[in-house]
């Protein structure tokens, strides 16, 4: 099967009435025949839903559906994608772990990893994640490497083979956050990362409707090697004893839980993501190209010759950049301009809408960094994020032409 055939065929929705969509089991509880099955279900020796913190056929329907798009053994979906970030790494990380992050990652993440230390869990940053930056910092504390596939808003490129070398040769798993590539672009998995994880609020979802997101397991790294003691009572269950150990604890003790209608919402969506990604890559780079060549503006976008992971691209990505571009404008001032003369172009905190937003994130997204921690993620004064839309390419065109003109009016 081909991608679009894939998001259709590949983990169908049918029930007893051949429903083309899975339906929306918006309950709490599932009642049994009998308290025998009850104590059954609840002992996971027999199939079928109990509780919907737990888990939900509707939810369930869209986990197999993003196990099955990323190459993975199994999937649990999350209130949002900060949930899915949190309880993808907390399942591995205790007080007195250490992960390896870059440090190009998106404002909420950056935010939580400051909180983890007050749970004496140290987070150590490198400017970008590669091989070589990676191996030098790993030590018998480090528990992880915690990677974005493409940076939001830095746009820099992980290439997920080198580096998951370095972390398989160590030990740790690669976790790679692929919000921004989506299956799209890559899978992940298939060169070698470990754990990946969504914000299903963006590209899945792609109408910008519900906050969700997703863990998916590649049932491929070894927890038994004696550096992950906590996974010794998940032994039983093999290769999904991740999987196992985030379901039984933290994500369900926590009520991490997606719900219902969310997941729905998200399934639906999932089903245009090819025919949005190629509309939103192919107008993402003719906005990016045709940005480069305005006076006032400067263009970072993976794909565009002038990129450094520009080869990466070719070799990693399929040759698409994704929807994502980020401008600098010259001020904040002219850069506010730009935003506030923009026809098109919603001024919102979002990404992966089929609508064109932007974003000035200095003064929003990374309100609580310090200017070090900014400038490290890409984010300077002047920055623009952009996430492009379906719309017709002449008129984001047109839109973006006039408001860099505007931008440089009465300076
Ligand atoms: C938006 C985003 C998140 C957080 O997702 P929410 O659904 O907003 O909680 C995490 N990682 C990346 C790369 C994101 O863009």
């Amino acid at each position: 099967m081909d991608f679009n055939t894939e998001l259709l065929h590949s983990a169908p929705a049918a029930d007893k009435y051949g429903s083309t969509q899975p339906p929306i089991y918006q309950v709490s509880a599932f009642s049994k025949d009998s308290a025998e099955t009850l104590e059954k279900v609840f002992a996971g020796k027999a199939p079928g839903f109990s509780y919907s913190r737990i888990s939900n056929p509707t939810v369930d329907s869209f986990e197999k559906r993003i196990a099955a798009l990323e190459g993975g053994i199994g999937a649990v979906a999350c209130s949002s994608g900060m949930a899915a970030v949190t309880m993808a790494l907390l399942n591995i990380l205790g007080a007195g772990d250490e992960l390896i992050a870059g440090s190009g990652l998106f404002g909420g993440t950056i935010d939580l990893f400051g909180d983890f230390a007050r749970f004496g869990i140290t987070v150590r940053f490198v400017d970008s994640v590669t091989a070589d930056s990676v191996a030098p910092l790993i030590n018998e504390r480090t528990k992880a490497v915690f990677a974005e596939l493409i940076g939001n808003p830095k746009l820099d490129v992980v290439d997920i083979k080198s580096v998951a070398e370095v972390c398989h040769t160590n030990g740790i798993p690669l976790i790679i956050d692929s919000t921004t590539a989506t299956p799209y672009l890559v899978r992940p998995i298939q060169h070698g990362a470990d754990i990946v994880v969504h914000s299903a609020s963006k590209y899945i979802n792609g109408g910008g409707n519900s906050i969700a997101g997703v863990i998916t397991d590649s049932g491929k790294f070894g927890w038994d090697s004696g550096k992950f003691p906590q996974f010794a009572e998940y032994k039983q269950f093999g290769r999904f004893a991740y999987l196992a150990k985030l379901r039984g604890g933290f994500w369900r003790n926590s009520g991490a839980c997606l719900a219902p209608f969310n997941a729905f919402m998200c399934s639906v969506g999932l089903e245009t993501l090819g025919l949005r990604m190629e509309r939103i890559c192919d107008n993402a780079y003719r906005l990016a190209e045709f940005l480069s060549e305005q006076e006032g503006v400067t263009v970072n976008y993976p794909a565009l010759p002038s990129s450094p992971y520009r080869c990466l691209v070719q070799s990693q990505l399929g040759g698409k950049g994704g929807g994502i571009l980020t401008l600098r404008a010259g001020s904040k001032e002219r850069a506010f301009r730009l935003v506030n003369s923009l026809k098109y172009a919603l001024n919102a905190t979002n990404i992966g809408d089929i609508r064109t937003l932007v974003i000035h994130p200095a003064s929003t997204i990374y309100l609580h960094s310090t200017e070090e921690q900014r400038e490290k993620a890409g984010v300077y004064e002047d920055t623009i994020r952009v996430s492009v839309g379906i719309e017709d390419t002449d008129d984001l065109r047109e839109d973006f032409g006039n408001a860099v003109k505007r931008s440089r009016e009465n300076d």
